[in-house]
């Protein structure tokens, strides 16, 4: 089931056999039998993460289910989320291996490297929707408003991360109220991840055109389990 033009899908299936090494078979450009449409699919998340919150997930992984996999799989969905222990989609969606595609990073930020997983998501495995999910009481995010400025202080690598993070957002909330502040500032940072994929890919930015994905952002509370969407 072909996403993309048959000249975008050709370039990035070669694109990725030449950059990765990766044998592509027949069987990877996958039949969906799950959610047809994107709007199908946000559904089929959201009532996971019904289900999720109710304490009344239906998901299961038995041993004949990993063997069909072994070979092939036709994620509905995309995700990038924080890499929070307390984050994990398989389960906020009660949604079963092989049915979501979830790239991690702290503060789940849009990097080259996410874009290009996604790239190969939808064009290759037929995703039909990218959630860019943020969560309450994010570390990450408390860090990049903390050290707003000043992240040169910060040691080794984290400057480069935590430089991604809720940069450009123009924060209304008071600062002094901190919950609300960093409220703003989770829903600002998954927000600002719908516009950069469609901004700096033009394979997605086709695949949105065409009616073929939909990007949505959201935010999850970690207390009561519910992802709420803020962009779509
Ligand atoms: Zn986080």
């Amino acid at each position: 089931m072909t996403r993309f033009s048959q000249v975008g899908l050709a370039l990035l299936t070669l694109s990725l056999v030449s950059a990765a090494g990766l044998a592509l078979t027949s069987n990877m450009t996958a039949v969906h039998d799950g959610p047809a449409t994107p709007d199908e699919a946000i559904k089929a998340l959201m009532d996971g993460n019904a289900r999720y919150v109710a304490g009344t997930p239906q998901s299961v992984n038995p041993p004949s289910a990993r063997e069909a996999l072994a070979t092939t799989h036709a994620p509905f969905a995309a995700i990038v989320r924080c890499a929070d222990a307390r984050v994990s989609p398989e389960i906020c969606f009660d949604a079963t291996l092989g049915s979501l595609f979830v790239n991690g990073v702290a503060g789940n930020i849009i990097t080259p490297e996410i874009i290009a997983s996604f790239e190969y998501a939808v064009g290759t495995l037929g995703a039909k929707v990218i959630v860019v999910m943020g969560h309450r009481h994010c570390g990450a995010v408390e860090v990049a408003i903390q050290m707003r400025n000043k992240t040169d202080q910060l040691p080794g690598s984290l400057p480069m991360l935590i430089d991604q993070i809720i940069v450009p957002c123009a924060l209304d909330a008071n600062p002094d109220d901190v919950q609300a502040y960093e409220h703003e500032a989770v829903i600002c940072n998954a927000n600002k991840g719908v516009d950069q994929l469609t901004a700096r890919s033009p394979l997605i930015a086709e695949a949105v055109k065409n009616g073929d994905l939909k990007i949505i952002a959201g935010v999850q509370d970690l207390t009561t389990g519910k992802f709420t969407i803020t962009k779509q």
